[in-house]
């Protein structure tokens, strides 16, 4: 079976892989490997079918999203299915969008597989919230900016702003903040960050459907940020990202300067 850089897929594992943060140009070689191997790939929401066609003719796709606000498959459910389908001696992707240990769940998933015995491989993937933002034209970290990044959920498993975490603590560490599922809660989270000391006029982008055709980015302020949002009309999946990094964009929208249309037709149907 094609494979050039892992080793074969043997019947009975489990891979656990990040599919990066949506363009197919980033998923990793060892990846595309697995989906030419896969007998099953148990995919989320945030892997579209611009990734999934890479799978072997023939592999069963198995959709197992969650998605705020959506009907979700319980936790539970999923890592039962994975063990079942291990047990049934399929060779089984577990594909993730992002990186699978980066508030994927990727850890839980590979603590039941531990525990059942099954053996498993972990694919890391380019996550969000530095290859989607490279996309939005922000470098995550610059030397005269910062030399340390916060990566944070705005997702309790509520659904709510995370109590748990000291957002005054969060306000007053590294220069510059990256929010995971925050987008319907950026209002909050803006506030809980001016609260805890950090400028109402700090810049902040909004990168949403980062590197998918698709993909916008707002930028804005703390304290203006739930009043742009809500005005661009944007949804998620989307990165909020804090600190003066975000002023980068003028000179690095790479993406949004050098787009190439891709053939006359769409050129054309641009401009129209
Ligand atoms: N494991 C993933 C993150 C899963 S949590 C990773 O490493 O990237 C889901 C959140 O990731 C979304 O709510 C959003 O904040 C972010 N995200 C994932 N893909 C994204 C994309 N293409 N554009 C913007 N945000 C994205």
């Amino acid at each position: 079976m094609a494979h050039d850089f892992l080793p074969e897929f043997r019947p009975g594992w489990v891979w656990l892989a990040g599919a990066g943060p949506g363009d197919p140009a980033l998923l990793t070689l060892g990846v595309h490997d697995a989906l030419r191997q896969a007998d099953v790939v148990v995919h989320d929401a945030l892997v579209g079918g611009d990734i999934l066609r890479f799978a072997r003719p023939g592999a069963v796709l198995e959709y197992a999203g969650k998605r705020g606000g959506r009907p979700s498959c319980r936790q539970a459910d999923i890592t039962t299915r994975l063990i079942d389908l291990a047990r049934a001696g399929k060779r089984v992707l577990r594909l993730k969008g992002g990186d699978p240990f980066m508030f994927g769940r990727g850890g839980e998933e590979a603590q039941a597989l531990a525990g059942a015995g099954i053996p498993f491989r972990v694919l890391p993937g380019v996550t969000a919230g530095i290859g989607g933002l490279a996309y939005g034209g922000v470098p995550v970290t610059h030397r005269d900016f910062n030399s340390a990044v916060t990566f944070v959920t705005g997702h309790d498993a509520g659904g709510e702003v995370p109590d748990a975490l000291d957002w005054a603590a969060i306000a007053r560490g590294a220069p510059v903040i990256v929010v995971y599922m925050g987008l319907g809660k950026i209002g909050v989270i803006a506030e809980r960050l001016i609260a805890g000391g950090r400028p109402a006029g700090e810049p902040v982008a909004i990168v949403a459907d980062a590197s998918l055709p698709s993909q916008r980015v707002v930028e804005t302020t703390l304290a203006d940020a739930a009043r742009a949002v809500a005005e661009a009309g944007i949804g998620a999946p989307a990165l909020i990202v804090v600190g003066e990094v975000v002023r980068l964009r003028r000179e690095l929208d790479w993406l949004g300067r050098y787009v190439v249309p891709a053939s006359p037709e769409e050129a054309e149907r641009r401009r129209a």
